[in-house]
C-alpha cells in the first residue's frame, strides 16, 4: 500500500446501520490515489457498540462494463486488485466464485490477498457442511488455493465489474468486454462457493 496516496480524509460521527443507535458510529471516507489507476473513494464504517464493519470502495469514475483477465502466477502474487463492491471475482480451473450481494464489501488487495479470502471462504465451507462429498470438495479446492499461494502452479483471475470500477494493475491484464450473455447472468445474490460436482 506504500505507493498509493491518501489525499483527502473526511471522519463523522453516525448513526450505526446495524444496531440503529445514533451518534455511535464512526464513518471514515478517505480519497486514495492508486498509481495507474486513478483516484478511489474508501468508506470504512465501524461501530464500537455492536462491532459493526463495512467498507467499500467506489471509482469515482464511471466506466462501462469490462472484464479483467490475469494469469495467477509466482510472478503475479504481489499485483495490485482493486475489487468493487458490484464486481464477481471467479478462478474457473479451481470452481471458486464471489459474487456481489449485500453485504459484499469493496476493497484494494493484490493477487495474493483475494486468494487468502478465498482460502478463509473454502475454510468457512468445510465448518459448515459436513457431509462427506462437500468436506472432500472443499478440501480439494483448499489444497489448490493454497499451492497457488506458494507460488506452485498457474490458474486464471476472472474479475467480472458490470461498472467497470474494478482494476488489476498490472501491464499483463487483459481487458475486454462481458460478453452480453454472460453481462445479462451476472449475479447479484450472496457470497458463495460454487459447486464442484
Ligand atoms: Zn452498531
Amino acid at each position: 500500500m506504500s505507493e498509493e496516496e491518501t489525499t483527502n480524509i473526511n471522519e463523522s460521527i453516525i448513526k450505526c446501520p446495524a444496531c440503529g443507535i445514533e451518534g455511535i458510529a464512526k464513518s471514515i471516507m478517505k480519497e486514495i490515489e492508486i498509481p495507474h489507476f486513478g483516484n478511489v473513494l474508501e468508506t470504512t464504517i465501524l461501530c464500537e457498540n455492536c462491532g459493526f464493519k463495512h467498507s467499500d470502495i467506489i471509482s469515482l469514475e464511471q466506466n462501462d462494463p469490462a472484464r479483467y483477465t490475469l494469469e495467477i502466477c509466482k510472478d503475479t502474487l504481489s499485483t495490485r486488485v482493486v475489487r468493487s463492491q458490484s464486481a464477481t471475482v471467479s478462478i474457473p480451473e479451481i470452481g471458486v466464485k464471489v459474487e456481489p450481494g449485500p453485504k459484499s464489501e469493496g476493497y484494494v488487495t493484490n493477487v495474493e490477498g483475494i486468494l487468502t479470502r478465498f482460502e478463509g471462504a473454502v475454510k468457512t465451507a468445510l465448518k459448515m457442511f459436513e457431509d462427506a462429498q462437500s468436506q472432500k470438495n472443499a478440501k480439494a479446492t483448499l489444497a489448490e488455493i493454497q499451492e497457488l499461494i506458494k507460488g506452485n502452479g498457474t490458474a486464471t483471475l476472472i474479475i467480472d465489474d458490470p461498472f467497470g470500477q474494478s482494476n488489476i494493475v498490472s501491464d499483463d491484464v487483459i481487458i475486454s468486454e462481458i460478453p452480453s450473455e454472460e453481462l445479462k447472468d451476472l449475479k447479484t445474490g450472496f457470497s458463495h462457493i460454487e459447486d464442484r460436482s
